[in-house]
């Protein structure tokens, strides 16, 4: 591995502030360790702002218009395949059903691997091919290793995914179908990350782990980037599902860092939403604790379903800090958000994903969220990589029809 030379940022832990020169073998904070000592990347703002004082945003996509902010060199090693680019959408039928006008949704079904996680990868990917290192590691509910297996396969790199054996079948495929090495484990997700990270450094491959790879979150924060370039502000309030909390504190990142440059006046309000069956973030939230596993998960979302929240420390810090709060939502939330998202937008959201949906509903029916107020809902990945929960709420077994105008209209009651 070689040194990388960029010299336009550094790093500093979250928790006891301590800085550090980039470098490919660091990660983590030395002294807070592997939970504790996740870190910041900052970058110059002052000289920055006073740069686009005089030049303004420009460039094709967000990774070019915010090229000073993002942890690469350029010209960088993005995948060839397309990521980012999400155009907020306003739903008229949704803003009518919510009782709102300007409740849009940030629709990331579209991504390459139909998830969010492309943001990620696409600068996991770019730092891993900067250190020139060719394979890399992820331990992952689904999500992320498919991402990883999509992205690795466009870039030339060999991907090795570590997941639950439990993760939907329609994820699993995804792996396979673009080469990936896959090890399945009889273990939640939680429970393999530590495993995966210590082989990263046994046998030296590129470490893409939520949390400790500092750079996912500079991917993930691309989202806000792109909800600031549509509205032309900051929303006023942010509804994100949070299972390790990394796209909280991406979503954080990217909000922090527009005002750090003075383009935006305040930080939205971020709010969490976790399922009810594995909700470690609420009840740190609600009980003003410490961040505790949670006991016997019991969700089907499985994106969110993560006892230990690697990043629950920012996840928990953006939170707070923006004056949102953690909610938790039913598996039967969050089924009749998919199904109301779906038959009103359009998008078919996965089980997680909708949960923000579901979530949101809950706050503004307890007013945290006020109907007049601009609020951005993150749709995070397709319904299409787990249908099994949706069959399980649907209707969908009545028996076939004869192929006759007879059986139509008696079907349908005409
Ligand atoms: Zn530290």
């Amino acid at each position: 591995m070689e040194k990388i030379v960029s010299g336009k940022y550094f790093l500093k832990c979250i928790t006891c502030g301590r800085q550090y020169n980039v470098d490919p073998h660091i990660l983590t904070c030395s002294e807070c360790g592997e939970y504790n000592g996740t870190l910041d990347v900052i970058y110059p703002y002052e000289e920055i702002s006073k740069k686009l004082g005089k030049q303004g945003l420009i460039g094709g996509n967000v990774f070019e218009i915010f090229d000073d902010i993002m942890p690469f060199d350029f010209p960088a090693f993005i995948p060839t395949v397309y990521i980012g680019g999400t155009k907020l959408m306003k739903s008229d039928a949704l803003n009518h059903y919510c009782g709102t006008s300007r409740t849009y949704i940030s629709d990331d079904t579209r991504q390459p691997s139909a998830s969010f996680k492309d943001r990620a990868t696409s600068i996991a990917i770019a730092m891993a091919k900067q250190a020139k290192m060719s394979t890399m590691a992820v331990a992952s509910t689904g999500n992320a290793a498919a991402s990883t297996a999509v992205l690795a396969a466009a870039s030339g790199m060999q991907a090795i995914l570590f997941v639950p054996k439990s993760a939907p079948l329609p994820k699993l495929t995804q792996l396979y179908i673009h080469g990936a090495k896959v090890l399945k484990f009889d273990a939640r997700y939680d429970e393999i990350f530590d495993l995966c990270t210590q082989c990263c450094k046994q046998f030296g491959w590129y470490n893409r782990n939520t949390a400790v790879n500092p750079y996912t979150g500079e991917g993930k924060k691309t989202a806000a980037l792109e909800i600031f370039l549509d509205l032309g502000r900051a929303p006023d309030n942010l509804i994100v599902p949070v299972g390790d909390g990394g796209i909280m504190s991406g979503m954080y990142k990217g909000f922090w860092d527009l005002n750090e440059l003075g383009l935006i006046d305040s930080i939205p309000r971020l709010f969490g939403v976790q399922a009810a069956g594995c909700a470690p973030l609420v009840r740190a939230f609600e009980d003003d604790a410490q961040i505790k596993p949670w006991g016997k998960v019991s969700t089907s979302a499985d994106s969110i379903a993560v006892a230990l929240p690697r990043d629950g420390i920012k996840a928990m810090r953006a939170v707070r800090q923006t004056g949102g709060r953690f909610v938790d939502v039913s598996d039967e939330d969050i089924f009749k958000a998919q199904f109301d998202l779906a038959r009103l937008t359009g998008i078919y959201a996965e089980p997680s994903a909708a949960a923000s949906f579901a979530g949101f509903l809950k706050l503004m029916e307890g007013e945290f969220i006020k109907k007049n107020e601009v609020s951005v809902i993150l749709i995070t990945g397709s319904g299409l990589k787990d249908t099994s929960f949706s069959t399980k709420y649907l209707n969908m077994k009545e028996k076939p029809l004869s192929p006759d105008i007879k059986s139509v209209s008696k079907r349908l009651g005409i």
